[in-house]
């Protein structure tokens, strides 16, 4: 399953060269062309999800052992200090490649990245009207 026009099928079933630091049949990691760190890497999946609600329960459970692994890898050859796993899905949620792809950011001291959000203050309330909704 490839999409014509998507240049991350393309890199991920190696039509276009990318700096690859693992693959396998299923997927291929390569390192973000525009880093927000050293190490920055993206798993990208070689068939094509647009995102996490396209994608198969058996793909998503190997890309979390995956970034396992990479986590692991990052931590003892970078060095790194900490580790932000992103994932993007939608436009408003940043996300502008649509061929699904997880983030794992290294992060080290002084980086000078800031991945949060702003902490919202909702009423006990609320909070219940929330959990009812998505639980119902
Ligand atoms: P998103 O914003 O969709 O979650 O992330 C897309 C990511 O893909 C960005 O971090 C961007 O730098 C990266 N990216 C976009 N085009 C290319 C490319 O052609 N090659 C590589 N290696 N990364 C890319
Ligand atoms: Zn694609």
């Amino acid at each position: 399953m490839k999409k014509v026009g998507c240049i991350f099928c393309r890199i991920a079933k190696g039509d276009i060269p990318s700096k690859t630091i693992y693959e396998d049949d299923e997927f291929r990691v390569i390192l973000d062309l525009s880093p927000a760190t050293k190490g920055h890497a993206l798993i990208l999946p070689k068939n094509h999800y647009e995102n996490i609600y396209e994608l198969d329960e058996e793909s998503a459970a190997k890309i979390f052992v995956l970034a396992k692994d990479l986590s692991m890898k990052m931590k003892g050859k970078l060095k790194c200090e900490g580790l932000n796993i992103v994932q993007n899905n939608g436009e408003i949620a940043g996300q502008t490649v649509f061929h699904f792809h997880m983030h794992i950011i290294p992060r080290y001291k002084d980086d000078g990245q800031h991945i949060g959000w702003k902490q919202g203050k909702p009423t006990e309330d609320e909070l219940e009207d929330v959990r009812k909704t998505i639980i119902g």
